[in-house]
């Protein structure tokens, strides 16, 4: 009997791995890796001397059928991604998708996401909220803005820092100035940051204060919910 596990890893402090998915990485037969260099520091950090093999986003419809081949030919197989958890706007759900067609049992780690720490440290309710991931660069962005505009849950959204300040330019036009934004910054890192206020507020501040890093933007709902 064949098993994936997908194992979450951490989002930047090297201590949010969990003892399971230490033991796990330990255990498997196989691991892939969305970088395997990437991986490699981290297998050298938990004392683990195994290689990771390459399983790539850019690759991810080609290689399919061969790493299902090879997930079948072992007992237990790791997928990783180079931080948090695989399929969250990482490689992942291709692979789990044929292996769940594959009558492959899958099982799915708790651990790192950048969206959860920074859903919950917002201040806006975490009851319900929709996670967008990143939105288009171009096509279908707006569309998507118009939507997170009437959505009433909180909206959680991933954002390269070179386009921060845009981003928070696009929620003032689409959502008003005053809307109620969180933007995390480097979560679980030495320079974590979380800075709270209207989208005009944000994003003059970021404007002011460039940013680097790892960015999460959570979108107070629509009437303040
Ligand atoms: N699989 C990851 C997860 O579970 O969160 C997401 C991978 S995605 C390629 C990378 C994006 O996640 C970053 O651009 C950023 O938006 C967000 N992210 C990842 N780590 C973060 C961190 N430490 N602080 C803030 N955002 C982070």
């Amino acid at each position: 009997m064949s098993k994936l596990y997908i194992v979450p890893t951490p989002i930047g402090n090297l201590e949010d791995i969990t003892l399971r998915a230490i033991r796990i990485l330990q255990e498997t037969d196989l691991i892939f890796a969305e970088d395997t260099r990437v991986t490699k520091k981290l297998l050298n950090h938990l004392d683990i001397s195994k290689p990771a093999h390459p399983f790539h986003a850019h690759n991810e419809h080609k290689s399919l059928s061969s790493a299902v081949d090879k997930i079948k030919a072992n007992t237990s197989t790791v997928l990783v991604s180079d931080a948090g958890t695989p399929g969250i706007s990482d490689p992942g759900f291709l692979l789990i998708r044929a292996c769940i067609a594959q009558n492959i049992e899958i099982e799915c780690l708790p651990g790192p996401a950048a969206l959860i720490p920074a859903i919950v440290s917002s201040g806006f309710p975490c009851d319900r909220f929709v996670f967008e991931g990143f939105l288009p660069h171009k096509k279908g962005r707006q569309t998507r803005l118009l939507a997170i505009a009437e959505e009433k849950r909180t909206t959680v959204l991933y954002e390269s820092p070179h386009r921060l300040v845009k981003c928070l330019g696009q929620i003032m036009e689409f959502m008003g100035e005053d809307k109620q934004v969180c933007v995390a910054r480097e979560i679980t890192k030495m320079y974590e940051e979380y800075k709270r206020g209207t989208a005009k507020e944000i994003k003059a501040y970021y404007e002011a204060h460039p940013p680097k890093g790892e960015i999460v933007i959570v979108i107070q709902g629509k009437e303040g919910k």
